[in-house]
């Protein structure tokens, strides 16, 4: 097979990586290489990182009125539209996900810049009600300067967004360094910026490898924010790394979420939201509703007919429209699910679905959908992220113990509640400790909606109103409004 050959975004211009090392992209539906990208080292970070802060200081930029890097954004978002369906081919192809799946959030993706491009001129500092009668004070939001953007696999267009859009509203310049197993639709994004009218430099893309192309990224001196999105290990090196550089970060990592499924709940829309919750997305996805935790009553009836609906999940290709779950985008990550699947057979979790690659002509990463019933909630399976299709199911009592497991995590980045009493929705609401409920839905995201978690789910929050803020210094201006000569230099005024 011919690859496709793609180049860096540094400075506005398509560049090689100055080795001229290269690595392969695989394809995960056929386990075959189908790209070909630069390898940047610490050599193209620097001049990464060094166009990135030469455009930061451009008048070009710098100047640019808020109103006008808002209707950039905006013309950012109307591009993506015009290139959607070219957009959700590419993710599909490159990470393994679901073209149904890389359509919705394609389509969805101009939001982010839209709702975005309109904060970009709401960016109001205050005028303090200073104690102080011969001074006035006034604060301002200012840009922080180059933000570094490390990007995962498995929704890389949506959670390039996030960081790209406040990033650039409040006047940052941005160097990305998406997955090396998930590039192509971010150099898309580079260029479309381009086209848009972002002066180069502001936006560039490196390509390559954690450990060499991130890390480089991440301890530049010249770096003020470190925006990333991943698993915990590699933002411990993250959060290493931003203490040399004092940078701000964002960490959005991974999740355990419980999906809890009271006795009064609409039991129908509760499964989908199982479904949707575990085996959307083959589970890779970081809010994945991996712990299902419902109530004795329903518990024989629940597990059975979400047996029944999940074992109708049409597995194949992702390009194919019909198919329902795609592979894993990874083989590593297909090793990981096993490991973790066999690690909970062997500490007595009973296997009532999957638990195996399935029997399809695909030399692909598949694996089934997988329903594992456990008796204790301190097992591993229930404890560790997975990020592959697999729920573990455990039976509780009363609202007293699902809550005292919802909280029994390391994590906290969602939760789902599924229930017909309004009070119990809220009473849930409030004691979960995760930085999003859905009650009786499930993976519902909006530009308007905060996302972000609590405990080892990280800290930070993008999207939202405030997120904007999050890319910005406050300077606060004191102006000595008297005409007498300054007064005694030895005392604080
Ligand atoms: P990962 O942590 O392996 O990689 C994420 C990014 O970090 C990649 O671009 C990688 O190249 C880079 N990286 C690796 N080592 C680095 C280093 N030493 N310095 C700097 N950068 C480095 O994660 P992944 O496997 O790509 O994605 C899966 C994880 O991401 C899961 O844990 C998942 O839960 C999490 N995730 C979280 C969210 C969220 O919004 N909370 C969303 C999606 C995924």
């Amino acid at each position: 097979m011919t690859l496709a050959r793609f180049k860096m975004c540094i400075d506005g211009q398509w560049v090689d990586a100055l080795s001229g090392k290269t690595f392969k992209s695989l394809d995960p539906s056929s386990a075959e290489a189908w790209a070909e990208l630069p390898d940047a080292d610490q050599a193209d970070v620097e001049q990464a990182v060094q166009a990135a802060q030469k455009a930061f200081e451009n008048p070009a930029w710098r100047n640019l009125s808020a109103t006008g890097r808002g209707k950039l954004l905006r013309r950012l978002g109307d591009l993506i539209a015009d290139n959607k369906e070219h957009l959700a081919q590419l993710e599909s192809r490159d990470n393994g996900k679901l073209i149904r799946e890389t359509r919705g959030q394609v389509n969805y993706l101009p939001e982010f810049f839209h709702y975005t491009a309109g904060l970009a001129d709401k960016l109001e500092g205050g005028t303090l009600p200073l104690d102080k009668p011969d001074m006035f004070a006034y604060t301002t939001h200012e840009p922080l300067g180059v933000v570094a953007g490390i990007i995962p696999w498995n929704s890389p267009l949506y959670l390039t967004a996030i960081k790209l859009a406040p990033a650039l509203a409040a006047g940052n310049t941005i160097v990305l360094k998406p997955s090396e197993h998930a590039s192509a639709t971010i150099l898309e994004l580079a260029r479309l910026a381009l086209e848009a009218g972002f002066p180069a430099g502001v936006v560039n893309v490196v390509t390559g490898f954690g450990p060499s192309t991130g890390a480089a990224l991440t301890r530049h001196p010249l770096v003020r924010k470190i925006a990333f999105t991943g698993g915990a290990a590699t933002a411990r090196h993250v959060v290493r790394s931003s203490a040399e550089n004092f940078a701000r970060l964002s960490l959005e990592l991974g999740g355990k979420s419980p999906n809890i499924i009271f006795a009064d709940a609409d039991l129908d829309s509760a499964i989908n939201g199982a479904v949707a919750g575990i085996y959307a997305a083959s589970g890779q996805s970081c809010v994945a509703g991996s712990r299902l935790l419902v109530q004795e009553d329903i518990y024989d009836d629940f597990v059975e007919r979400l047996i029944e609906r999940a074992s109708r999940i049409r597995i194949g290709n992702p390009q194919d429209d019909a198919s329902e779950m795609g592979p894993m985008a990874t083989a590593q990550q297909l090793a990981v699910v096993e490991g973790l699947v066999a690690d909970a057979l062997a500490e007595g979790a009973r296997l009532r679905l999957g638990g195996k690659r399935p029997a399809i002509d695909a030399r692909g990463w598949y694996y089934e959908p997988t329903l594992l019933e456990c008796d204790s909630h301190s097992m591993k399976i229930m404890q560790e992220e997975v990020f592959g299709p697999v729920a573990s199911v455990i039976r509780f009592k009363d609202e007293a113990q699902a809550l005292a497991m919802a909280n029994d995590s390391q994590f906290g980045l969602a939760a789902g509640i599924w229930t017909r009493d309004l009070g119990r929705a809220h009473r849930m609401a409030k004691g979960v400790r995760s930085g999003i409920v859905w009650v009786n839905t499930y993976r519902a995201v909006s530009a308007m909606a905060p996302i972000g978690g609590f405990n080892n789910s990280g800290y930070g929050r993008e999207s939202g109103i405030d997120s904007v803020l999050a890319y910005t210094e406050l300077k606060t201006v004191w102006i000595n409004l008297s005409q007498e000569p300054m007064p005694d230099p030895f005392v604080m005024r």
